[in-house]
């Protein structure tokens, strides 16, 4: 069987070196999470530094929660949209509305303040809310850069599947299947939404200067030639190699996954809340600039209607 972007015969394959269990946890204005990392086991995959998967939640009306006002510094945070409404808004003087299946890849850089609702329709008549978003560290050339905003709305986002059509791939970043990513990363990034049915068995390139996990959303899928299986809410850290084996747990159950991978930064790290800089210096520094209203504020008008 034959693909566009075929691996070659001589790949090495990934091994899943790691498997942990997302926790639950509270964000912004009381959403849960599920978070596979930061824990304290894993502090982060060089050069991702967190994932959180929000919800699935079906909301009453009235209930839904976000994140209302908050600052970054130094990193990216990327939304990608399963079902509901999020409205983004920052101090940039960005906003948008994501809807199921839209990417947001948010630079945040020097500094923004950033809100992240509901959209009114889903605060006032409830619904369901389902979506991920991982943030991306920025090598310490470009902790300051500009901040920058790349919407893609689901139709945009490039599409691939195998032969047999059992493996299926959304490419947010990177390549797969032939499919090759709109967005443009600041460094090397593999973002990659798949979809495998039972039966499924599909490998696919990721350059061995990458460091790659796979994180389970549904189902249950097998990692590796060792067919490691990774369950609903579960992280595999992958090994050494320069593809990625992916199959369904059986011949009749699939699974749903993000495949993330990047080249690591190897700088240091210091981080707190929504900061991270490469020392403690630049935090408070941060936090200072915060402070003192150097990253702006959102300017609101009134909505009509
Ligand atoms: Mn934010």
């Amino acid at each position: 069987m034959s693909t566009p972007t075929a691996t070659p015969p001589t790949a090495t394959i990934r091994e899943a070196r790691l498997v942990v269990t997302a926790h639950r946890q509270r964000e912004g204005a009381g959403f849960v999470v599920r978070r596979p990392f930061p824990t304290q086991g894993l502090a982060l995959v060089d050069p991702f530094l967190l994932l959180d998967e929000m919800g699935p939640v079906d909301y009453a009306p009235g209930e839904a929660i976000g994140a209302p006002d908050h600052p970054h510094r130094g990193f990216e945070t990327i939304t990608y949209a399963l079902a509901g409404e999020f409205e983004h808004e920052d101090s940039a003087g960005h906003r948008g509305v994501l809807r199921a299946g839209d990417v947001q890849w948010m630079t945040a850089g020097g500094g923004i303040v950033h809100s992240e609702m509901p959209s009114r329709a889903i605060q006032d008549h409830g619904g369901r809310v389902h979506g991920f978003q991982i943030w991306v560290n920025l090598p310490a050339r470009l902790k300051l850069t500009r901040p920058r905003y790349q919407e893609v709305p689901s139709a945009r986002l490039p599409t691939g599947q195998t032969d047999d059509g059992r493996a299926r791939v959304t490419v947010i970043a990177g390549e797969a299947l032939g499919a090759r990513a709109v967005i443009d990363t600041h460094t090397p990034i593999v973002y990659q939404d798949w979809t495998l049915d039972g039966g499924a068995d599909v490998t696919t390139p990721i350059a061995g200067d990458h460091q790659a996990l796979v994180y389970v959303f549904g189902g249950a899928v097998r990692v590796g030639d060792a067919g490691r299986e990774v369950r609903d809410g579960q992280l595999a850290l992958l090994g050494p190699g320069d593809a990625v084996r992916l199959r369904g747990a059986d011949d009749t159950t699939g699974g749903r996954l993000l495949l993330l991978a990047g080249v690591p930064l190897g700088e240091p790290v210091a981080r707190y809340g929504p900061f991270v800089m490469n020392t403690e210096q630049e935090l408070r520094d941060a936090i200072r600039d915060y402070q003192t209203g150097r990253m702006g504020e959102i300017t609101r008008t009134a909505e009509v209607g």
